[in-house]
């Protein structure tokens, strides 16, 4: 076997390429999906904030029409008395071009009250009058064009517009709009919500205008806002009751009176309920601002929100959604990139194993041109003299090395020129090297002169050994290109049974291979006593 230390060079290289190539996909890997992540997040962020800019307009949109007609009609009140009849297809009116206007009224500080609500037919007009103590319910159905139906008297009617929550809110402001906080409609027993404002005249309150809008309406146009799959928005007031939320039949709950509006931390709904807690921690005031939070319902989600002056409340709209579902687009798209990563890289990782394969091959020439005999391809001097250093002179137990010498080579040479010399000497390291036991070596150290390596061998091994090289060179001809030419080896043995010089043992090896030519040649010589004799004797 041939000794390989320090003959790797090329495979170092190619090794070393190939993990800064592996390092550096890691790393863009790493990078993309980073990047991806940072950009999924901000992509959801973006999206729940323009779908809750798109509630809260929707949402103006839905109170405008309530604000309007209050507005315009309690300022058209202040200016002068206007006729009833006006006033009712003014209300009239504005009910007809906007279907979830419930009702609109007004109220008066004696308790008259002039009242238009939407019927299956078309409009109800309820006036309660007052006069000489007397008070007078008359109640009046109209067709579509205010035409009347009928009429007739409720005397048995005990509503007082002035115990009513929109006509105490609007009577303690100085003037503008408001919005009520959910309350019980006290004709349809449903919640709703009534924009209200006062009719003041110098400074005097002399009634109070309001519209109603059912909660239920409020919700619907909410269920219409697609905010990405499983996602959802709500609107809860100053006080954490809920306004409005796509399950309407969330937002009361039926008592022994009617019905009763419901707060956020009571709410039937996990997700509206988590989503709305993370607003609250925020403890934020207006926003707009994103939060992330975690529900059992929709795993790990975030929620937009943003706070709005209504009347003079304030609405906090919140929409939310899981992350998954709100990327659901932009995650495909980083799957694809990453599939498209992967394989690019991969490419790119088999393109380099292969340009280095091919691009490095010269560095296991120059390998070979450093450690290898051009001539017999067996190890050179540098070489053998590094193996013979480690593996015997070195190693612990015993160890042999052989000095090979060709017989009468400058004969040869004369004989039959240069390159057949060249043609024998290579057949000769075939037959030596047939001949090496398990963990040997030979190697060129000179012109026809060879070192053989033989670790880990006893004394008559490495001598039987040594034998067989010797004996197998004689046993025939060599076939050279111009014939059969005879060649014989002389062999120079030096064993030790332990760690020793290199030089020393060589020395010694010399010496018996010196005995062997004066003996006659085509023989082995062990070192023995006379051997180490004559070099003592030095
Ligand atoms: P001895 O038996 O005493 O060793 O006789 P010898 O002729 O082999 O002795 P010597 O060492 O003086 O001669 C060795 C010759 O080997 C001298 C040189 O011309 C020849 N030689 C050395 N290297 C090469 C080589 O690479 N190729 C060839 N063809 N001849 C070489
Ligand atoms: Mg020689
Ligand atoms: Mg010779």
């Amino acid at each position: 076997m041939m000794s390989r230390m320090n003959r790797n060079t090329r495979r170092w290289v190619i090794l070393g390429l190939l993990i800064a190539q592996a390092a550096t996909l890691l790393v863009l890997f790493l990078v993309s999906g980073r990047v991806a992540a940072t950009a999924e997040s901000d992509h959801q962020d973006a999206l729940l904030a323009t779908k809750t800019a798109e509630a809260i307009d929707r949402m103006r949109a839905h109170l405008q029409p309530a604000e309007s007609v209050v507005t315009l009609m309690s300022n058209a009140l202040a200016e002068g008395e206007l006729g009833e009849a006006t006033v009712t297809r003014t209300f009239i009116a504005a009910m007809e071009t906007t279907d979830h206007l419930d009702g609109v009224f007004v109220g008066r500080p004696d308790g008259s009250f002039l009242y238009v609500s939407r019927t299956v037919e078309g409009y109800r007009i309820k006036n309660i009058t007052k006069g000489g103590g007397l008070s007078t319910t008359e109640l009046t159905t109209v067709d579509d064009d205010g035409t009347p139906q009928g009429t007739e008297f409720d005397p048995t009617d005990s509503y007082d517009p002035r115990t009513r929550p929109w006509y105490q809110q609007a009577a303690a402001m100085d003037g503008g709009l408001g919005w009520t906080d959910p309350y019980v409609f006290f004709t349809s027993q449903q919640l709703g919500l009534t924009a209200t404002a006062p009719i003041v005249q110098d400074g005097v309150l002399v009634g109070v205008v309001g519209a109603d809008i059912e909660l239920g309406s409020l919700s619907t146009f909410l269920t219409s806002l697609d905010s990405g799959v499983d996602g959802s928005a709500v609107i809860v007031n100053q006080d954490g009751v809920v306004i409005a939320y796509p399950d309407s039949s969330l937002l009361q709950r039926e008592t022994d009176d009617g019905y009763r509006t419901v707060t956020i931390s009571e709410f039937e709904d996990e997700r509206a309920r988590a989503a709305v807690g993370a607003f609250v921690i925020e403890g934020a005031s207006e926003g707009p601002f994103v939060a992330a939070f975690t529900n059992e319902q929709i795993g790990s989600s975030r929620a937009s929100f943003r706070t709005v002056a209504v009347g003079d409340g304030d609405w906090t709209v919140a929409v939310f959604g899981p992350e998954d579902s709100l990327v659901g687009g932009l995650a495909s798209a980083r799957a694809a990139e990453r599939t498209l990563l992967a394989v690019a890289g991969g490419i790119a990782f088999l393109l380099v194993a292969f340009l280095a394969a091919r691009a490095t091959r010269p560095l296991d020439e120059l390998d070979r041109h450093a450690w290898s005999d051009m001539l017999t391809g067996i190890p050179n001097r540098r070489s053998i003299l590094l193996s013979a250093e480690r593996d015997v002179a070195r190693a612990e137990g015993p160890g042999s090395l052989a000095i090979i010498d060709v017989d009468n080579f400058k004969q040869i040479n004369d004989t039959y020129g240069h390159q057949v010399g060249d043609e024998v000497l290579a057949e000769i390291v075939t037959r030596a090297e047939t001949s090496l036991p398990d963990g040997a070596a030979v190697g060129r150290i000179g012109g026809e002169e060879f070192l053989v390596v033989l670790p880990r061998q006893n004394p008559e091994r490495a001598r039987q050994a040594c034998e067989d090289m010797r004996a197998l060179v004689r046993s025939a001809p060599i076939e050279a290109s111009v014939g059969k030419i005879e060649a014989t080896i002389s062999v120079g043995l030096a064993n030790t049974p332990g760690p020793t010089g290199r030089d020393h043992l060589m020395a010694v090896a010399d010496l018996a291979l010196l005995e062997a030519k004066s003996s006659g040649r085509d023989r082995v010589v062990v070192a023995g006593t006379s051997a180490e004799k004559s070099l003592g004797g030095r």
